[in-house]
């Protein structure tokens, strides 16, 4: 291995840190090729269990569970020897000796590197968004949670009033809480609606019985009098609540590797997408793809075809 990115590795021990939606295609895609194929993949998870199909994981407030949405079972990664490390991410990548160290102190040495690591939710620093009842909805654990903490609350809020932010509103509603939005900017879904496609959003959306709160920003949270926390807004009255569920948009999931491996991930990336493999060519843009949706780097953005998360009214 050297940083150079001329001199490229094309069999021997794969690892793939990351086994999100793109990471398992990238894992399926070489085991369709059978015998053909020169790795040998090492799989690392940080999540409890095999990639499943993230795009659909509001499925799991109507009537689907995680088996549904599992891509692959544990037992297909045998089948294809694929060791998959569930549950044990990856925290430090030794380029000298081209080892990855896991939290639980596995290390294991490649030949190649790729990094599938995707991204995490972004919490605003607010004070007080530390408190157990602030959320985020991303995985299958983080729907859990949601549920849990539901089960005893009566009203819930969502900062932020984007796709997602929408997505987990109806989520809150489904279980029956009193649901409230609330969005910094002055209209619902900024980014890609203008003024009056906003407007008419949140027509529909309060149609639903969810509360809007435009142009609120949250300053903290604290111990609330008659729910079990307070939001205080700047310039607006404060708004009482059982919980809070952040979707305020998505960060790369990239700091820890920061510094580490970049010359080196890069090279395997570029090189894995256009030279050696190229049966792989598009392991991630595929994953969203077979969606019917965009690349996940600028999906916030581009407003491309979402699957609606409301009901038609
Ligand atoms: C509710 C919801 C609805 C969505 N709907 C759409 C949609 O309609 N259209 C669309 O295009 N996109 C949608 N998305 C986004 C889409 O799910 C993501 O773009 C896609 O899942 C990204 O896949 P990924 O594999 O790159 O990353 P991720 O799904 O983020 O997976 C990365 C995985 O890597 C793991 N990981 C990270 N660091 C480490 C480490 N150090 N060691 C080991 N493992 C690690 C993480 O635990 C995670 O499991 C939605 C997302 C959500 C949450």
């Amino acid at each position: 291995m050297t940083d150079d990115n001329s001199v490229l590795p094309t069999s021997g021990n794969l690892v793939i840190i990351g086994n999100g939606m793109v990471g398992h295609h990238l894992v399926k895609t070489l085991v369709e090729q059978g015998d053909a194929s020169p790795w040998t993949i090492h799989v690392f998870a940080g999540e409890n269990r095999p990639a499943y199909d993230r795009v659909h994981l509001s499925a799991l407030f109507d009537d689907q569970t995680p088996e549904d949405l599992c891509l692959s079972p544990e037992q297909w990664y045998r089948d294809n020897r694929v060791t998959l490390h569930l549950n044990d991410e990856v925290v430090e990548i030794d380029r000298d000796t081209k080892t990855v160290v896991t939290a639980a102190g596995v290390r294991q040495e490649y030949d190649a590197l790729v990094l599938a690591t995707g991204s995490y939710p972004f919490v605003p620093p607010i004070p007080g968004h530390e408190h157990e009842n602030c959320l985020v909805y991303r995985t299958v654990d983080d729907l859990d949670a949601i549920k849990r903490c539901a089960g005893n609350a009566k009203r819930g809020v969502v900062v932020g009033g984007g796709l997602l932010g929408l997505e987990a509103a109806n989520a809150l509603r489904l279980l029956g809480l009193e649901t409230h939005v609330v969005e910094f900017a002055p209209q619902l879904m900024p980014v890609q609606l203008d003024e009056t496609g906003g407007a008419l959003l949140r027509k529909e959306v309060e149609a639903l019985g969810v509360h809007i709160h435009t142009g609120m920003k949250t300053e903290r949270i604290d111990a609330g009098e008659q729910h079990t926390l307070r939001m205080d807004f700047e310039g607006h009255e404060p708004l009482e609540t059982d919980m809070i569920v952040f979707s305020a948009g998505i960060r790369p999931q990239t700091a820890w590797a920061a510094g580490a491996a970049w010359n080196w991930v890069n090279a395997a990336a570029s090189w894995w997408t256009t030279s050696a493999a190229p049966r792989t060519r598009r392991s991630s843009r595929s994953a969203n793809a077979r969606s019917g949706t965009t690349g996940s780097s600028g999906w916030w953005r581009r407003a491309t075809p979402w699957r609606a998360p409301w009901p038609r009214c």
